[in-house]
């Protein structure tokens, strides 16, 4: 069972006071917070080990290798992953996805080829897609919404066919909260010959996950979203995918050999990590991932729904207020999106922001989805370990708020 207030303890940055009340974060979305385990791992690393990895022989250069080394395997142990070789380290998400178009996609799709979507994808798992389009003449088929904010599964059904090449779906909507069946899509996708994407950008932080039960080809999340420092993403792909692959990016720490007009390539994952990586933020990244285990991400999961739950439950009594997405908290991950017109998605988080409640307004690059919504912009509340129902109550308060502004 999770503790909130004990949590709390672990976080410095929640101690303070904004416009005059106690922060109340709840834009983990966007980027959650990181305990004083993640920064001291990070500080410590500079204090003791730092040194530019791999290619090294002195005592330095050998433990920051070691430690580095060290995250890919509990990478792979995170996700359920057998073998840490699978697992590359990018600076986020959107990096891993754009690695996937490119690497992958320039060499196996053709003019004519499809790129399987949906219209609740981030613009991370849309332009590169787009840009892959463009490049090789492939066509884009977009996935719609049912009126209950679910991705409309027979829709993704018709869609893939003998055409198509990859399909790329997020596996929980970072606006809508829907977890999606990336498991069923991927069945779907693989009988049609054609590879399954997951952006789990907002899963891995919140969900347990296993990539190989999954059986998805390549999965894509953000060390900032659970925990971890900015500046590391990850990419899995499975078994003997990357060994097919060309690499993304050329340079040092990548090459087996340099000739004057050729070069051969490292085994993976290096192939694929070229130049110095962000040695100190994957080594405190590895923190983040023991913080998580400890509390198992089955607990944060269970916390996470149940405040979701709470939250539902308080912003529907709220006069004038309506919800994006799935009505039932097991449906969806700790996001809520909501509109109180005639108020702006902007002037509700100033107002919130007054009441030192952080909350997001926006397009959330998910600007397909705000059109299919028939919005420019949505409020968004998103939650994690640390948040307790105070913290609901403290929206619900700022909302009553915008209400007696707004009439
Ligand atoms: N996909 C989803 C579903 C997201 O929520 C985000 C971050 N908002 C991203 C991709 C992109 O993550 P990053 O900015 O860390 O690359």
């Amino acid at each position: 069972m999770i503790d909130p207030r004990e949590i709390r303890k672990d976080f410095p940055i929640l101690e303070q006071q904004v416009n005059g009340r106690p922060l109340v974060y709840l834009d983990n979305a966007a980027t959650t917070q990181k305990p004083r385990q993640v920064i001291e791992a990070l500080v410590r690393y500079y204090e003791t080990s730092n040194a530019n990895i791999h290619r090294g022989i002195h005592t330095l250069a050998v433990r920051a290798t070691e430690q580095y080394e060290a995250v890919r395997g509990k990478t792979a142990a995170f996700l359920s992953a057998s073998h840490p070789e699978d697992i590359v380290f990018t600076r986020n998400t959107t990096e891993a996805l754009n690695l996937v178009a490119r690497a992958w996609g320039d060499a196996n799709v053709h003019e004519g080829d499809e790129i399987v979507l949906t219209l609740m994808e981030h613009h991370s798992n849309i332009v590169p897609w787009q840009q892959l389009a463009q490049r090789t003449g492939a066509l884009l088929r977009y996935a719609g919404i049912t009126p209950e904010g679910k991705l409309d599964l027979d829709e993704v059904r018709g869609l893939i066919g003998p055409r198509t090449k990859v399909v790329s779906v997020t596996h929980m909507s970072n606006v809508l909260g829907t977890i999606n069946a990336v498991a069923e899509i991927g069945e779907m996708a693989r009988q049609a010959g054609a590879l399954m994407v997951v952006d789990g950008a907002q899963s891995a932080p919140h969900l347990p996950v296993d990539v190989e039960a999954l059986g998805c080809d390549f999965f894509a999340f953000s060390a900032h979203k659970m925990l971890g420092p900015t500046g590391v993403g990850v990419l899995w792909a499975r078994r003997g995918l990357f060994e097919t692959m060309e690499p993304f990016l050329g340079g040092g720490d990548m090459i087996a050999l340099v000739r004057q007009d050729e070069s051969t390539w490292a085994d993976v994952p290096h192939k694929f990590e070229a130049g110095t990586p962000n040695i100190a933020d994957v080594v405190a990244f590895g923190a983040a991932l023991d913080y998580l285990q400890d509390l198992g991400m089955g607990a944060v999961r269970a916390h996470e729904m149940a405040l979701t739950a709470y939250a539902m439950e308080q912003l529907s009594s709220i006069e004038g207020l309506t919800m994006h997405g799935p009505e039932r908290a097991d449906e969806r991950g700790g996001v809520v999106s909501f509109a109180m017109n005639p108020a702006h998605p902007h002037d509700i988080a100033t107002i919130a922001d007054g009441h030192g409640v952080a909350i997001r307004a926006g397009h959330h690059c998910a600007q397909l989805l705000m059109r299919h919504l028939g919005v420019a912009a949505t409020s968004r509340a998103s939650f994690s370990i640390y948040n307790d129902k105070d913290d609901i109550e403290a929206l619900a308060e700022a909302l009553e708020h915008v209400n007696r502004v707004f009439g």
